[in-house]
Order: structure tokens, then C-alpha cells, then sequence
């Protein structure tokens, strides 16, 4: 029996049923972090296929489902290996791609790749979106499954000037607040906390253009980690101890913080199923939204599975009724 009182979500009306894409879409691009040329294709796929990345480098090809316990490493980037097994191959920095999804409430892809990290295009999810509606939407035969919040959950990390937090709770529709604290003139001269919610607002216009952002005091380390190859200023907003150095600045006044939310819709998506609550954090990071999604999934007790029938009166009006209409 379906929930009341579910609030009609903004563009994303009509939400109700599974999609893919309609055809198959390809890319070119260079990993941020390992610097390599990658191509990558979006391929339609069946109701509850998920979202799975298939290494086509390797023979025999590598099928990787995108889940929480798929997730093998969070340093910098969302990387999934199968069953989490970090030995096993990887595909890293699916976060974009996955923001990406959620924001057009894409269920089902098979990603073709031929290298380990999705590319990093322009730095936001812009250019998915753009992907993704170039292929076109295929809204599926099968109602979608929403994971909902039943009650809170929360991870924190460090205390004083380290502390970090992350927290999920119940919400009737699905909305998002994070805040950045990071002592830095060029941030701190911008908007450090935003909220987002997926019922008002619209993520291709109010997030998904924001990029990725990064330290020149830190590119020695991260490059001497292997991370960072690929990074420069067609694709990361680079910041020295004083300013931004994109000659032509910030998207948006709080292009920053809206990063981290887009990652965080991103890193969320990784449960395999779009979400029904709140989400707020503070400081937190791709190993802290990871971390709290699988204290999510481990408690039967903090969600259920719901679905909406598409023209069910129980439903909210705005949201069953867009069902007939494409979304976009
Ligand atoms: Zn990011």
C-alpha cells in the first residue's frame, strides 16, 4: 500500500516508473585522477538490471554492479570493484556519472569502458545530463523502487576543527543540505551552506553544472598518490592559497558547496535505488556518505522498499499525473 502525502518532485515529476535511455550514447574523455584517455558508452538495459559498469578492456569483459558494498575505495573519488574487492578490477570516479542519474532519475545502464575511471569531462554532471538526454529517456514497465528513510541515521568522524558528520532521516520527498567549513579565503567569500530539495528545485539548472574543485598546495601530494593527473583548469576549479585561477570564475556565487551536494546525490545513488529522505552533513566526503548509506542498508529497520503504482490516487497529484508526459 502505497505511502500519502509523497510530495510531487519538482522536474523530476513523473518519477514513478524505472528508466534507462533510450539509445545507446557514447564519449571520449581523460580520467581526473589516473590522466588516462577513456571512452565510455550508455547503454539502455532492462528494468531492474540497476546501474552496472562492464570493463570492455578486459577479456573476458568485467561486469561491475553498482551497489554500497560494491564501493572499494573513497579516497578522492567513488571507486566499485565487484564485491568490493579492491584486488579485483575497478572503475573509479563514478560519482558525476551517478549524480547524474539521480538527477534525471535514470534506474537501469550498462556502462561500457574501456580504462578504469569514468572520464571527467568538464568536472560536473553537466555534460551527463546533456549525454543522457541526448540518448533520450525510456521510461520502463516497472514502478521504481524508493528506498525510504524510516528513521535516523548518522556518522561523524573527528571532533573540534576535525569534526565531520554526515545524517539521513525520514522526509516525505528527497532533499539535501550540506555545509563547508574550509578556512579558505576564495571559499569562505562564497555561499558555505546550501539545501536542495528534489521537490522545488531543479538539479540541471541549480546543481549539476557545479565542478570539482582543488588545492594547488595539494597537487604534489595528490599527484605523488596517483591522483590529480588529469586535473586542470578545463575540468577542476584550481584554487591557490588566495583565489580562484580560472580566468573565468565560478558558475554559480556558491559553486563550491554545490559540488558537494551534487557528489553527495552522486555517492547516494550508489545504493542501486532512488532515496526518500533527508539528508545534512557537514564536512562530509565520499568515505562518510558511503560509510552512512551502508549503516542504512545494514539496519532493516531504518528503511523500506516502496514503490508508487503510476496513476494510483494515493500517489500525489503533480507526480502520478506527469507520468503520461515525457519529463523533459
Ligand atoms: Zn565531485
Amino acid at each position: 500500500m502505497p505511502p500519502a502525502g509523497l510530495p510531487g518532485i519538482g522536474e523530476n515529476a513523473g518519477m514513478l516508473m524505472q528508466r534507462t535511455v533510450k539509445t545507446a550514447t557514447r564519449t571520449v574523455g581523460v580520467g581526473v585522477h589516473g590522466g588516462h584517455r577513456v571512452e565510455l558508452t550508455l547503454r539502455p538495459a532492462p528494468a531492474d538490471t540497476g546501474i552496472v559498469f562492464r570493463r570492455i578492456d578486459l577479456d573476458p569483459p568485467v561486469d561491475i554492479p553498482v551497489r554500497a558494498d560494491t564501493v572499494c575505495d573513497t579516497r578522492m573519488a567513488s571507486t566499485i570493484s565487484p564485491g568490493g574487492d579492491p584486488a579485483l578490477p575497478k572503475v573509479q570516479t563514478i560519482e558525476h556519472l551517478m549524480s547524474a542519474c539521480a538527477g534525471l532519475g535514470i534506474d537501469n545502464l550498462v556502462v561500457d569502458i574501456d580504462s578504469e575511471e569514468v572520464p571527467i569531462l568538464d568536472g560536473s554532471s553537466a555534460s551527463w545530463v546533456y549525454l543522457l538526454k541526448s540518448a533520450g529517456i525510456e521510461v520502463q514497465g516497472a514502478p521504481r523502487r524508493f528506498i525510504r528513510v524510516r528513521k535516523p541515521v548518522e556518522v561523524r568522524e573527528g571532533e573540534g576543527a576535525t569534526l565531520k558528520w554526515a545524517r539521513l532521516e525520514p522526509y516525505a520527498g528527497y532533499r539535501l543540505a550540506f555545509e563547508i567549513e574550509f578556512n579558505h579565503p576564495a571559499i569562505d567569500a562564497t555561499g558555505r551552506r546550501v539545501e536542495f530539495d528534489f521537490g522545488s528545485g531543479r538539479y540541471e539548472r541549480d546543481i549539476a553544472r557545479a565542478r570539482t574543485f582543488g588545492f594547488t598546495r595539494e597537487v604534489e601530494a595528490m599527484r605523488a598518490a596517483g591522483l590529480g593527473l588529469g586535473g586542470n583548469m578545463d575540468n577542476v576549479i584550481v584554487i591557490d592559497d588566495y583565489r580562484v585561477l580560472n580566468a573565468d570564475g565560478l558558475r554559480y556565487d556558491d559553486e563550491f558547496v554545490k559540488h558537494k551536494i551534487l557528489d553527495a546525490i552522486g555517492d547516494l545513488h550508489i545504493a542501486g535505488r532512488p532515496l526518500l529522505g533527508a539528508y545534512s552533513a557537514y564536512k562530509s566526503g565520499h568515505a562518510l556518505n558511503n560509510r552512512l548509506l551502508r549503516l542504512l542498508l545494514a539496519d532493516a529497520g531504518a528503511y523500506d522498499i516502496v514503490s508508487y503504482a503510476p496513476r494510483d490516487n494515493a500517489a500525489p497529484a503533480g507526480f502520478a499525473a506527469a507520468e503520461a508526459a515525457p519529463a523533459w
